[in-house]
């Protein structure tokens, strides 16, 4: 907490100023954004803001320009600091402009939201509070006379105060000798406390009508009651309104099925039965999977009839007593109480699955949406309506990719789960602490035996666990979208140890970094690019690896994006080779300059003939595409030999090098370490 600032003095801190560039990168960072945010300007400037980044706000506002050409927006965001501690701001964006009115970039300011207010402005506030309320407000004495009303108590009343003032609450009795509301103040004077309900009054005019009230006391610093406070309102049309209220509450507009909240009611009352007859029952969870993809593409119209018309084909199939609801944006929910059996439950999932297998007539179109089915069991995996919705959810993750797609929850599931939370808790940790390094691992030319370039492979040095390799972070950073950040983190990184070395005056070969799919978007060549500038590098100096995993945003997307790096003079290396599908096709779409050979294949090198056969057709291939042949994971002489007889032209692998801290790696190059080739 040490750096935020005085609570006292909060309200006036002067706000943190954050210069971006059009694509987030970070380009300029005032003296107040260090003290709002913990980072030091030398720690930030050139990395993407979204280090700031919240799970709570995912939108991050600071990415989208303001709407309408207009040259500044103001709105509430939440961030996260250096320590981890979570900070709500008001943020105004500004676009910079050059002397021709072209943005040049965003100016960020952050306002901390001001939540501590001063004694006399706290007093004031309070005051308008009362008299601006719309609900009637009456304060007593301890005999019950009235010594303050707000105006709403005299529109809802007709008296004015001075009418009011020095009487008693039964002013607003109906019964000729008072006594409704009196006892009730008199009771929360006596210390009964809270007291809520609903009293029939009386207006001056001789209206009658039912109060909504609320009695509390005030009492002084020594715990003294002094004062009774009433608030009340007219309940004549919420009393009508109410039912709607209620089904708006309760019921999905769109589908006109319970919402998550009614689920939880009813399902509540399902288990508390279940539990005094032994029941068996089980919750499926059903993910449309398409749908988000179908709002996009289709519109919303498109998506809600979509939904109201899987909910329509699912309700026809169900019992009487099951329970069917939308659980979510793309989630339905269906409890089912009473089973005989547990083998019940796949039935119904089997069903679910080809009652929502066929298209859907939607505007004008049949589209597609394929489900996943999740099932929890109980008691077997729980009694509470939060378990089991939980352990139906993670069984729908894995469903996702299930054939057919569905899942039972298993208990294995719930620990790894545990653990993926655990650990990407602990990332966000470490990405804010600087636990993350570089390792390098030298690739070597096969006609000189010479390093020719580099690796740069992420590790993490975990406080307890000692030195980890990506496969224990990676993945679960894909999964949880910390890969953005973490991506960042290397680019940044890298770029950092060359503009090092660079200012060393030592002359280094290329580093390449891999980047996740995810990395690639539209905005990745100008983040790019903000990046080599400001670190003053030339677009040789850096190789970014991808694989073929990233054809799943698409050719049309990936494509031009690809295009665009290369025309930067980027390298671009296709990684893994051979393990991903459909490789021929995207292969000569690809501006890429480097295929990397997957271990997989170097493994079975010179003894198994497939192996063999893959890498020679690889090689060939390279060589006809003009495209440069690296051999990853090399171990033996003996494969190094018969690559090198390929036409391969370079090597990385434990037969030269494993991946080493980058001071080594600074070592093998200026000593000029060669492979022996012979
Ligand atoms: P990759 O890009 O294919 O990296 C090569 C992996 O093979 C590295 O594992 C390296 O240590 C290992 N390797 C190299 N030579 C040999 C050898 O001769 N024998 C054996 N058995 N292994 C060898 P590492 O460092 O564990 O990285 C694994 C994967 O993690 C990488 O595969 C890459 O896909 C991913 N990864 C690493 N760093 C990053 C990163 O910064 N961002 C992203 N998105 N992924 C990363
Ligand atoms: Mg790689
Ligand atoms: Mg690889």
């Amino acid at each position: 907490m040490g750096r935020l600032p005085d609570p006292s003095s909060r309200g006036s801190a002067e706000a943190a100023t954050v210069r971006l560039d059009l694509a987030g990168f970070i380009t300029g960072w005032s003296d107040a954004a260090t003290t709002q945010f913990g980072y030091r300007a030398d720690e930030v400037v050139g990395r993407h803001l979204l280090l700031l980044s919240h799970p709570d706000d995912s939108d991050f506002a600071e990415l989208e320009p303001p709407p309408n050409g207009a040259q500044e927006a103001s709105t509430t965001v939440v961030r996260r600091n250096k320590s981890g501690e979570t900070v709500r701001l008001r943020l105004t964006l500004r676009v910079a402009t050059d002397a021709d009115g072209d943005p040049t970039g965003l100016v960020a300011t952050y306002q901390p939201l001001n939540t501590d207010v001063a004694p006399e402005a706290r007093l004031r506030l309070y005051v308008s509070l009362i008299e601006d309320s719309s609900q009637g407000v009456l304060v007593t004495d301890t005999e019950g006379r009235i010594v303050m009303v707000n105006a709403a108590f005299s529109r809802l009343t007709g008296y004015t105060d001075q009418e009011a003032l020095g009487q008693t609450a039964d002013l607003l009795s109906v019964g000729r000798d008072g006594s409704d509301f009196l006892p009730q103040i008199q009771g929360a004077l006596r210390g009964a406390g809270l007291w809520l309900g609903e009293v029939v009054g009386r207006r001056k005019n001789g209206e009658v009508v039912p109060l909504s009230l609320s009695i509390s006391t005030v009492s002084d610093g020594h715990g003294t009651l002094t004062h009774a406070f009433v608030i009340f309102s007219d309940i004549t049309s919420p009393r009508e309104t109410e039912s709607r209220l209620q089904h708006l509450a309760n019921f999905d507009t769109v589908t006109g099925l319970p919402n998550r909240l009614l689920l939880s009611q009813l399902l509540g009352q399902t288990l508390t039965q279940a539990k005094r007859d032994n029941g068996l029952g089980a919750v499926l969870v059903v993910q449309l999977l398409r749908l988000s993809h179908i709002y996009d593409t289709l519109g919303h119209e498109v998506g809600d009839d979509l939904v109201a018309q899987a909910g329509q084909r699912l309700k026809q199939a169900l019992r009487e007593q099951d329970i069917l609801s939308r659980l979510g944006h793309d989630k339905l929910a269906i409890a089912l109480p009473n089973m005989r059996k547990h083998e019940h439950a796949a039935l119904v999932a089997h069903k679910v699955l080809a009652l929502l297998r066929p298209a859907y007539a939607v505007g004008g179109l049949a589209v597609d949406c394929p489900v996943s089915v999740g099932i929890a069991l109980y008691p077997d995996n729980g009694m509470d309506t939060a378990a089991l919705l939980r352990c139906a959810e993670l069984a729908n993750q894995r469903a996702v990719a299930a054939d057919p797609p569905l899942a039972y929850f298993s208990q294995e599931m719930n620990e790894r789960a545990t653990e993926r939370f655990r650990v990407e808790g602990e990332l966000r940790h470490a990405l804010a602490h600087g636990e993350l390094l570089l390792y390098h691992q030298p690739k070597v030319s096969l006609r000189t035996g010479r390093i020719v370039g580099a690796e740069a492979l992420v590790r993490w040095q975990h406080p307890r666990l000692g030195l980890l390799g990506p496969g224990h972070f990676v993945p679960i950073a894909e999964d949880s979208g910390l890969i953005l950040e973490l991506g960042d983190w290397v680019l940044h990184e890298a770029c950092r140890q060359l503009r090092d070395w660079q200012a060393r005056g030592l002359t280094m070969p290329p580093l390449a970094v891999n980047l996740s799919a995810r990395q690639f978007d539209k905005y990745l060549p100008k983040r790019l690019d903000a990046l080599l500038a400001t670190h003053d590098l030339a677009p040789q100096q850096l190789k970014l690896e991808i694989t073929e995993s990233l054809m799943v945003r698409g050719a049309d997307e990936v494509i031009p994006i690809m295009n665009e790096l290369a025309a930067m003079g980027l390298g671009i290396a296709l990684d893994d080779f051979g393990t991903g599908y459909s490789s021929l096709a995207y292969l000569k779409k690809f501006p890429i300059t480097t295929l990397k050979i997957d271990r997989a294949f170097v493994t079975g090198i010179p003894h198994q003939g497939d192996d063999c056969a893959i890498a020679r057709a690889i090689v060939t291939m390279g060589q006809q595409m003009r495209q440069e042949i690296v051999a990853e994971g090399v171990e033996t002489t003996a494969q190094m030999a018969f690559l090198r007889a390929l036409g391969c032209d370079q090597l990385q692998g434990y037969l030269f090098s494993p991946p080493v801290p980058a001071a080594d790696y600074e070592r093998l190059v200026q000593q000029d370490i060669r492979l022996p080739l012979h």
